[in-house]
């Protein structure tokens, strides 16, 4: 059994996906078993940026099955739009008019069981790809990257945890940023989540969001301050009044702040942080990890 991590923020830019592929690299040393990354935000997948010898294996094409409706047989009762949780069908009796609007609709299919006239057939659209690297020995990267145009971040997302190698050790999910469906998606099944924070007003209320979360599906989970020393002193007096665990802290850092901007940090970090990684790892390894 793999033990699931996922590694989230309650907005973009607080070091999110560093974190993620460091957490991962430093896991990977320290490991007999097999490591896999996933680049849950399939909006923007940028994990495999960060990896010189990365060689994408295999790809593959997801699709969600969509309804189409065919005039010829409808007699525009409505029932399929009443049936549609997500209000992406419209019918308009008096002008005929019947329709499925692809980017509301979740597949769900009930709509093709209520019709009753036969009116409803399903097809496949696809709603972007699932691409597998590997990154060197006993470790590998998943990557969901969502079509152009399509709105199905959080099915994407679904499909994507189904494929992960089910013989990996560790799974780290790095998540997208916010605390909208795709990152409930994300983190749901999980046995723990790593919150990354900033210790600035915005990085606090950000992270007040993601911990009534994930305290809202009851996963346990840890801090990591990222950019220590930068900001106030609010978030320690709000984790300490939440008896909230801090897994560790990562110091600004300016000169590496600049190998991040050249998608360089694997295997370039300096050892004061590479100490942090180590640390936090150890803590997550006494939690059964
Ligand atoms: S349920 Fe069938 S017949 Fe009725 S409006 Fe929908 S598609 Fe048309
Ligand atoms: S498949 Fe489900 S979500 Fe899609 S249109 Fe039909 S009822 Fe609505």
């Amino acid at each position: 059994m793999s033990f699931k991590i996922a590694i989230a923020s309650g907005k973009g830019g607080t070091g999110k996906t560093t974190v993620s592929v460091n957490l991962f690299e430093q896991f990977s040393e320290h490991s007999e078993g097999k490591i896999q990354l996933v680049d849950c935000d399939v909006e923007e997948p940028n994990d495999h940026i960060f990896f010189n010898r990365t060689k994408k294996i295999s790809e593959e094409e997801v699709f969600q099955q969509v309804p189409t409706i065919d005039k010829d047989k409808c007699t525009f009762c409505r029932k399929c739009s009443e049936y549609c949780e997500f209000n992406a069908i419209v019918v308009i009796p008096p002008v005929r008019f019947a329709e499925v609007n692809q980017s509301l609709c979740h597949s769900c299919g009930a709509c093709s069981v209520a019709c009753e006239f036969d009116a409803i057939t399903e097809h496949p659209e696809s709603i972007g790809k699932v691409s597998f690297y590997k990154t060197g020995n006993n470790k590998g990267l998943v990557e969901g990257k969502l079509k152009i145009g399509s709105a199905m971040q959080t099915m994407l997302i679904k499909e994507l945890k189904k494929r992960v190698p089910l013989n990996a050790e560790i799974v780290l999910y790095d998540s997208p940023p916010g605390t909208s469906c795709p990152v409930v998606e994300t983190i749901s099944n999980t046995d723990y989540v790593i919150l990354v924070a900033e210790p600035t007003l915005f990085g606090l209320y950000d992270l007040k969001l993601m911990v009534n979360l994930v305290r809202e599906l009851a996963i346990p989970f840890g801090i990591i301050i990222n950019k220590s020393g930068l900001g106030s002193n609010d978030i320690y007096e709000y984790l300490y009044k939440e008896s909230i665990d801090i897994l560790g802290e990562i110091p600004f850092n300016k000169e590496y702040a600049g190998v991040y901007a050249k998608g360089q940090i694997v295997g370039n970090m300096p050892v004061e942080m590479k100490n942090v990684y180590k640390s936090i790892t150890e803590k997550l390894h006494k939690m059964g990890c």
